[in-house]
């Protein structure tokens, strides 16, 4: 059994469709299951969607209006015969939004993000499902809330992973190609949640963990994992071999080109993980497995955009010490901000954070009550593995260093 995930950028229009039905032709389809993403940005524009309807924009029509249109192009290049089902299906999907929208009662911002959000998943896998049936690739689709059951803690929910063992282990055919939906779960009353943001490799881990897999695929646009960003690192190089537990730790610093929650079900049972071009399929790429030295062993750079910098000193020069800090933390969880890198010293803390939900103002204002704040947003944290002097050097030209901190084999700068 192999797990494949095709994320949004493989399947953004229909030519990277018709290429997914290509590549499994090729590499093999048989005692296969496919987890995909939504199409392209499609999560993005839902939640510009969410937005407008909590504020109750008169753009939220236009905004679903453009969804529409984005999957309609997509389902007219596929599919010439506009009497065909997976029309109907789609315009299902759209009809049940809108419903959602007139009898939505809840407030709650999280729960209602789930349900919106991911019907760019549910969509996507009926597109490709029906265009895999339509060219001769019979796939069986799943609808993955039937299987991957989670607590209600919307928007990064938790997994029942006893339940969840459970229906797949007696609800899933291995001998037939499936298709399902990444990133999405159902909660004890049925209602949808999600896993986090580009949760879908996560979704393919855990299938991967429950079947008992021979391995999991990660299908990019890239070679395989590199050793830093393309986007923002000339001539990175392709890691041709990753240890589980360097791939955790790349992943934990925010290398965006796998989840950080995906290798652990993976090493749990030594399922071995690839990531590979889906434009050359057949390129070996990066295999991450159970005790491997990292080849080649170079230096490994990751960046995060847009993050901030919070540094705490007590009003009255005490000490910071174990009380304010688990206070510190306790909100810092309230508040879902994701922790990048602490330091403290005897009467400041800092704390690089990553402000994914928003709530910087709802978390400024309660510390501000207790502490001296300064805040720096719009910073980048660095991290680079395996350091050497040169790529430090190479970070911190030409930038301001507000925070760096050392171990033995990272180095984080935080700098504007
Ligand atoms: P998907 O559609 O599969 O979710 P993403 O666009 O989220 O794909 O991720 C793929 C992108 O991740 C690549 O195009 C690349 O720009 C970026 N990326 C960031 N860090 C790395 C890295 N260390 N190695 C490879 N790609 C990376
Ligand atoms: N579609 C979701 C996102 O964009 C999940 C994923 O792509 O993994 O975050
Ligand atoms: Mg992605």
């Amino acid at each position: 059994m192999q797990v494949y995930k095709f994320g949004g950028a493989s399947v953004k229009d229909a030519s990277g469709v018709k290429n997914v039905a290509a590549l499994l032709q090729k590499v093999g389809h048989k005692n296969t299951l496919i987890v995909v993403s939504a199409m392209g940005k499609t999560t993005n524009a839902l939640e510009l969607v969410i937005k407008n309807y909590f504020e109750n924009k008169t753009e939220l029509q236009s905004s679903l209006q453009e969804v529409k249109k984005y999957h309609n192009e997509i389902l007219l290049d596929l599919f010439e015969n506009e009497n065909h089902i997976v029309y109907k299906k789609v315009a299902l999907f759209f009809d049940e939004l809108n419903n959602f929208f007139n009898t939505n009662k809840s407030p709650d911002y999280n729960f209602v993000y789930d349900q919106i959000i991911g019907y760019g998943e549910l969509i996507s896998t009926v597109i490709i499902s029906e265009y895999l049936n339509f060219i001769g690739l019979k796939n069986n689709w799943i609808d993955v809330r039937e299987h991957i059951k989670t607590d209600t803690y919307y928007r990064s929910a938790n997994i029942n992973w006893e339940e969840t063992q459970q229906r797949i282990s007696t609800n899933f055919n291995k001998t037939v190609l499936n298709i399902t939906q990444g990133f999405l779960g159902s909660d004890p009353n049925n209602f949808t949640t999600t896993l986090g943001r580009e949760g879908s490799d996560y979704t393919a881990a855990i299938y991967a963990y429950c079947l008992n897999a021979d391995s999991v695929t990660i299908w990019k646009d890239v070679p395989g994992v590199l050793n830093a960003d393309p986007r923002y690192f000339e001539n990175a190089q392709l890691l041709n071999k990753i240890s589980y537990r360097e791939a955790i730790e790349l992943a934990f610093y925010g290398a965006s080109v796998i989840h950080p929650k995906t290798l652990q079900p993976l090493q749990g049972k030594e399922i071995p993980l690839y990531v590979k071009s889906f434009l050359n399929p057949e390129a070996p790429g990066t295999r991450i497995g159970k005790n491997i030295t990292l080849e080649p062993m170079v230096p490994c750079f990751i960046v995060k955009k847009n993050q901030v910098l919070i540094s705490l000193s007590s009003l009255d020069f005490s000490y910071i010490v174990e009380e304010n800090i688990s206070e510190i933390f306790n909100l810092l969880h309230l508040y879902k901000m994701k922790v990048d890198v602490i330091q403290n010293s005897a009467i400041s803390f800092s704390v690089c954070v990553d402000n994914i939900y928003d709530n910087l103002d709802k978390l400024l204002h309660h510390l501000k009550a207790k502490f001296k704040v300064t805040c720096h947003e719009n910073v980048s944290l660095y991290t680079i593995r395996h350091y050497n002097q040169n790529a430090i050097n190479q970070i911190e030209e030409g930038k301001t260093v507000l925070l760096k901190q050392l171990t033995q084999e990272t180095v984080q700068v935080v700098s504007k």
